[in-house]
């Protein structure tokens, strides 16, 4: 090769490998695109506290398991559980509006009582924790204006979480934990994405025993535990 090539022939080297470079760029978000499509998802969700015991036990689950989970709040429960409120937020899980009373026949008496049910508990959640809640979820899962009552609540900035599988700490009462792993399962079937209703109030010790189960029970079959 003449040597006034040379110069040229580095050029050329050197754009073939920015070429390259670039399109292995490209291929790596197309790559995690198609797993993200494969990938199951289990979001955790906890109604109805925070509760002294039952809250604490889930939290030490969720941090030995190192999983993130979802808790929609009462606030009128919060009061003296200011320090669980913050753990919740402190050990990475994400806070949810559930209501400040969870007493639906005022909750439900008006769009305007509603309105002020979920601010009453926002203004909880952001002068204890500092955190601007962006989840919802309807006590009891809403009334027959859910569908008018959720695009309030969008336009106000939340996202309105249901859920389509349960454990059944509220449907089978009294269930022991082996029976709420199964329901757990049961009730998640097939689904690729689950948001499990659990309950971390007072009376629910039994979900908290069942907790160790149901996640390494979905760990099993491939699910990656996700927060909203
Ligand atoms: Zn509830």
């Amino acid at each position: 090769m003449q040597k006034k090539y040379i110069p040229l022939v580095a050029v050329f080297l050197a754009a073939l490998l920015v070429l390259a470079a670039h399109l292995g760029a490209r291929a790596t978000p197309a790559r995690t695109v198609f797993s993200f499509a494969e990938e199951k998802r289990i979001y955790l969700t906890f109604d109805d506290g925070p509760s002294t015991v039952v809250t604490g036990r889930i939290l030490d689950t969720l941090q030995r398991e190192n999983v993130k989970a979802t808790f929609f709040i009462v606030s009128d429960r919060a009061h003296g559980r200011e320090e669980t409120l913050r753990r919740i937020v402190r050990e990475g899980h994400t806070v949810g509006v559930h209501s400040a009373t969870h007493d639906y026949s005022s909750i439900y008496a008006s769009d305007k009582a509603l309105l002020a049910d979920v601010e009453e508990c926002a203004t909880l959640i952001r002068r204890v924790t500092g955190v601007v809640p962006h989840v919802y979820r309807f006590p009891g899962g809403g009334t027959k204006d859910y569908a008018r009552q959720a695009a309030l609540l969008a336009a106000r900035g939340y996202t309105v979480v249901r859920w389509n599988a349960v454990c059944g700490d509220e449907e089978l009462r009294g269930a022991s934990a082996a029976r709420l792993t199964e329901e757990s399962l049961r009730t998640a079937g097939e689904k690729s994405n689950v948001v499990l209703l659990l309950h971390d109030s007072a009376p629910h010790k039994a979900t908290a025993e069942a907790l160790p189960n149901i996640i390494a029970r979905f760990r099993e079959r491939g699910y990656t535990f996700c927060a909203f």
